[in-house]
């Protein structure tokens, strides 16, 4: 059963009140699998007065009483975790065991964000007035406008919604129209763990219409997004017109240099583990292999048995290890990719097509020899495909992995202590994983630099990204 699709403003489920709405298709058969409510311009006004008023409930209550209603949200999330990770295979398509995964990893981060949001502590400056104390208090910044995408469908909104919760703040989400009912679920979770009316809403629709009406609200006091670099800068000049705080979260185009005195067999298994998670469709996902000539071949070979032996299938069945892509998009994209790469002079040595005609399956894939003029070197693939270039001096290889505008994630792979610490501070992005690609988690900040975006999420400083300080000097009367 998929999760019946619904919207939450001020506490109430319901229906968009001028009967708009999309459906939702299961990307692995291409079945309608239900229908989306669209939020009218009143439903979203109505949304705003219910954060606005929400808000002010919201942190009136102490950080306590709003922990232990968050916890219990983390908790219910946690127990259902089988049946919304179904809801959510069904609707973006990754294998169950991710999707579960996934959800139980949303669980966790609602219940981090619930004790961590106990600990938003301020200081105590000394005054040089004789008499006076000086004060430095953490408040929350106010209503939250949270937009994420399709590729995370629970633990993206988890980061915004618990930061957001967390920190005193109101919020309302719209969550990818593609992959609606993951956060509805979740929201359900906070509906039964006793959260007060309009302190979270849910809404759906045109995402252009809803987050121009969302950051023109002088309600809104801080936007943050996860999705594309485009969308992005767009989201952001909007906020720039209300000086209204911003978190981006957008696109990668992760390096992995391995170097020459590494196990190959072993690297090869931990890097292709990391690049098929998801179908690749994953920011951080490793994306421009830099495999140093000594062992290139070796690793080129072993790195394709792993793709080759990916069982490409529906994520429901209990034998897939690798899921369809989320939309069709996505096969276009990636295809065109292959395509142009191909062109360029790459080797296909295992996948390099779609599979079957129903469902938007794309084979794993893997492309050697590919150079730096071919596309897919300077944009992110956000697929199962990994390209691949051999390297002898340190100095060009790191030049060209700092060379694209993205500075999310990159990845190196050595036995030697020198290197790892060379590596790590050679490579220009805001995460890097020396030996193994498990880079985020709920008490971990997660964030890029440069056109991949700034602010954090996770960590205190995806709390940090919530709350404002106020500085009171009293003196003595
Ligand atoms: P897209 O760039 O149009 O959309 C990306 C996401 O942003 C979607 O969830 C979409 O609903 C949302 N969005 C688009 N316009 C918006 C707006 N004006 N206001 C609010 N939200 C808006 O296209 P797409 O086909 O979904 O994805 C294309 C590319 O986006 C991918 O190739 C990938 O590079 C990037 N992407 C990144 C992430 C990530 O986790 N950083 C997630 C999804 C997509």
């Amino acid at each position: 059963m998929y999760e019946k699709l619904e919207m939450w403003i001020d506490g109430e489920w319901c229906q968009g009140s001028d009967g708009a709405g999309e459906d939702v298709v299961n990307p692995a058969t291409e079945e309608v699998i239900g229908h989306l409510p669209h939020a009218s311009s009143a439903d979203l006004d109505r949304a705003l007065d219910a954060a606005d008023r929400g808000f002010k409930v919201w942190r009136a209550m102490s950080a306590y009483d709003r922990a232990n209603i968050i916890y219990k949200a983390g908790a219910l999330i946690r127990e259902r975790a089988d049946d919304i990770g179904r809801t959510l295979t069904l609707e973006q398509g990754k294998v169950l065991a991710e999707g579960k995964g996934e959800v139980l990893v949303a669980a966790d981060i609602f219940q981090w964000y619930a004790e961590e949001g106990r600990r938003a502590y301020g200081r105590i400056i000394p005054s040089r007035i004789p008499g006076s104390r000086q004060m430095v208090i953490r408040e929350p910044v106010g209503p939250v406008a949270a937009f994420t995408p399709w590729n995370f469908p629970a633990v993206t909104p988890a980061r915004k919604i618990a930061g957001a919760l967390g920190s005193g703040c109101s919020c309302i989400i719209k969550a990818s129209e593609e992959t609606p009912g993951t956060t509805i679920a979740m929201a359900r979770a906070l509906a039964d763990a006793g959260l007060p009316p309009g302190v979270l809403n849910v809404v759906f629709g045109v995402p252009d219409t809803i987050s121009r009406h969302l950051i023109a609200s002088p309600v809104i006091r801080k936007v943050t997004f996860t999705g594309s670099t485009p969308v992005g800068k767009h989201l952001t000049r909007l906020a720039a017109d209300g000086m209204k705080r911003t978190t981006m979260e957008l696109g990668g185009h992760a390096p992995v240099v391995v170097f020459d005195d590494v196990d190959v067999d072993k690297v090869a298994a931990v890097a292709a583990a990391g690049k098929f998670r998801n179908a690749g469709q994953v920011c951080v996902s490793p994306t421009r292999f830099f495999v140093h000539e000594k062992v290139y071949s070796a690793f080129v070979q072993k790195f394709t048995e792993k793709a080759a032996a990916l069982q490409l299938g529906n994520g429901l069945d209990a034998g897939s290890t690798m899921g369809p892509l989320a939309n069709r998009r996505r096969v276009e994209a990636v295809d065109g990719f292959v395509t142009d790469a191909r062109d360029h002079g790459a080797r296909v040595t295992t996948g390099g097509e779609r599979v079957g005609n129903q469902g938007y399956f794309y084979a794993p894939t893997v492309l050697a020899d590919v150079p730096d003029s071919a596309r897919i070197m300077s944009e992110e693939p956000f697929g199962p495909l990994a390209p691949m270039q051999p390297w002898s001096n340190f100095d060009d290889m790191i030049e060209k992995a700092n060379g694209l505008p993205f500075g999310l994630a990159a990845y190196a792979f050595t036995t030697s202590t020198e290197k790892a610490t060379l590596i790590s501070d050679a490579l220009e992005t805001g995460l890097v994983g020396v030996n193994h690609c498990a880079i985020s988690f709920a008490e971990t900040p997660f964030g890029g630099v440069k056109e991949s975006g700034y602010g954090h999420e996770g960590g205190i400083e995806g709390l940090d990204a919530y709350l404002t300080s106020k500085f009171v000097t009293q003196l003595s009367a």
